[in-house]
């Protein structure tokens, strides 16, 4: 299909190819009038008050629950991945959803602050306000979870909002809104618009108050290249490059458990996924055996039984294929299986002693692969798991030394001993540093991401 010139277009399901939904393609002028609507709309939800909004939004959680299999479904059609997974996912956008509707209140209404010594006869006071309309921009590797890190947050601050999906889960984006408007939710607070990434651009450039963009590190320039035209302010969730340190006192059983888990779930297209592990020359062997058995174990395919699902598109494998490859052809040992062959079911892939200037180490590879490489020293671990300009999360596994090292490793969120646990917990802001992007969702922060802060004073 050519995307400047179509109409429509359709998503199709990585299990079967089947068409599971069409969709119009929204052109500038229809992204401009969704704005128009949005910025109508937003007054009356601003007016709602925080009570107001919260009843809508616990509503529009009770809606998803009821409805839940049916999301379920969908996600596993458009995105390919078990039911397990969806259903893991919805349930936390969910916990997002409740946190940001009960902590709004408390995290942006107006506060005394202290006058200082020179002011004494000041009343001073800060308060946060809703920008107005935000641009949510969405990628589809977690077509719930991640935009509702930006949705939830930007209403219950206050905002109306307009959702560009990702041109590979606009179904799951569509039934969302739909959601949001069973549940009391004004059509136009809450809107999407759908299409290729001329539709994503084209909202950077309708005039919007805020864009929360997640996906590519390349898009996240050209979106922030984009709101420079207007001084838009933007939120930039992009790539990763994760790293998980195994310190030589580890539990190496619970460390392999989590390297595992964090490579391969989701069929490793996870920004917070683990894609590469730096394990103390001390236990490198045993820790590798581990990782290596439970790896075996996996199953990628497209039956309920498989514990992986496809790749959502034919791009990811061939990024993969690459990045094996060239691992390969520099000298790395090939643990668990291989270069994939065609298709998009692509069987787990675990290498050890990686050239540190492969591919495989230093570009994302979005897919189920791990690198796992020998260090003499944590120093070392750090040095080489910071070396990459990627700066997302990480991992430490370490009885001693877990908060020393999880402090000294590069990136916004670091588990120790477990991983990802971080973005189920909805009170931890999300987000990362360098070529992973910048500011925050999720927490206290991420609602202030989405509200500006207003300085009062008043003469005594
Ligand atoms: P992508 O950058 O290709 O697309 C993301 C979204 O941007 C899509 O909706 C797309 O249509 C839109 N888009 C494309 N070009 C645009 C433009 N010029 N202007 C505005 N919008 C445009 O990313 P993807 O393939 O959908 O997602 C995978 C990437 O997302 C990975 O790099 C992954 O690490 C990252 N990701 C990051 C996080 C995070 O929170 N940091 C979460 C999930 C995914």
């Amino acid at each position: 299909m050519d995307a400047m010139t179509a109409t429509t277009f359709s998503s199709t399901s990585p299990l079967d190819g089947s068409v599971v939904d069409t969709f119009p393609v929204h052109r500038p002028d229809d992204v401009d009038a969704a704005v128009d609507r949005a910025r109508r709309a937003a007054a009356s939800w601003r007016a709602l008050g925080f009570a107001g909004r919260r009843r809508v939004l616990h509503a529009w959680r009770r809606d998803i629950v009821a409805h839940l299999d049916d999301l379920i479904s969908l996600v596993r059609a458009e995105t390919g991945k078990p039911r397990g997974d969806a259903r893991l996912e919805i349930m936390l956008a969910l916990d997002h959803l409740a946190w940001a509707a009960t902590h709004a209140p408390r995290t942006l209404r107006r506060r005394r602050v202290g006058s200082g010594v020179l002011m004494l006869n000041q009343h001073a006071s800060v308060g946060y306000v809703p920008y107005g309309v935000v641009g949510v921009i969405g990628p589809w590797n977690y077509p719930v979870f991640t935009p509702m890190g930006s949705l939830a947050y930007a209403l219950a601050a206050g905002n109306a909002v307009v959702f560009k999906p990702s041109e590979y889960t606009p179904g799951v984006g569509a039934w969302l809104q739909r959601a949001f408007v069973r549940a009391g939710g004004a059509a136009d607070v809450f809107s999407v618009v759908t299409g290729f990434g001329e539709t994503g651009a084209a909202l950077c450039r309708a005039g919007v108050d805020k864009v929360a963009f997640t996906g590519s590190t390349a898009t996240g320039r050209a979106v922030m290249a984009a709101c420079a035209e207007t001084l838009t302010p933007v939120v930039i969730e992009a790539g990763g490059k994760d790293a998980l340190l195994v310190d030589e006192d580890a539990d190496l059983a619970a460390a392999a458990e989590a390297a595992v888990w964090g490579a391969y779930s989701n069929a490793g297209q996870t920004c917070i996924g683990i894609e590469r592990v730096y394990a103390h020359a001390q236990v490198y062997d045993r820790f590798v055996e581990a990782v290596a058995e439970r790896t075996r174990e996996l199953r990628a395919g497209t039956g309920d039984d498989a514990t992986l699902g496809p790749l959502t598109m034919p791009r990811q494998a061939d990024v993969v294929r690459a990045h094996v490859a060239d691992a390969l052809a520099r000298g790395a040992t090939p643990r668990v299986g291989s270069v994939p062959g065609a298709g998009t079911t692509v069987q787990p892939v675990l290498l050890t002693d990686v050239d540190e200037r492969s591919s495989a180490v230093r570009d994302e590879t979005f897919g189920p692969t791990l690198v796992v490489n020998r260090v003499a020293s944590m120093d070392e671990a750090i040095e080489k798991a910071n070396a990459v300009r990627y700066g997302l999360s990480g991992a430490v596994f370490s009885k001693r030394r877990g908060r020393e090292l999880a402090l000294r490793l590069r990136g916004g969120m670091i588990a120790i001993n477990s991983v990802i646990s971080f973005a189920a917990i909805p009170s931890l802001p999300f987000g990362g540093v360098g070529d992973s992007g910048f500011g925050r969702i999720h927490g206290a922060d991420g609602l202030r991401e989405f509200a500006y802060p207003k300085a009062l004073t008043r003469q005594r």
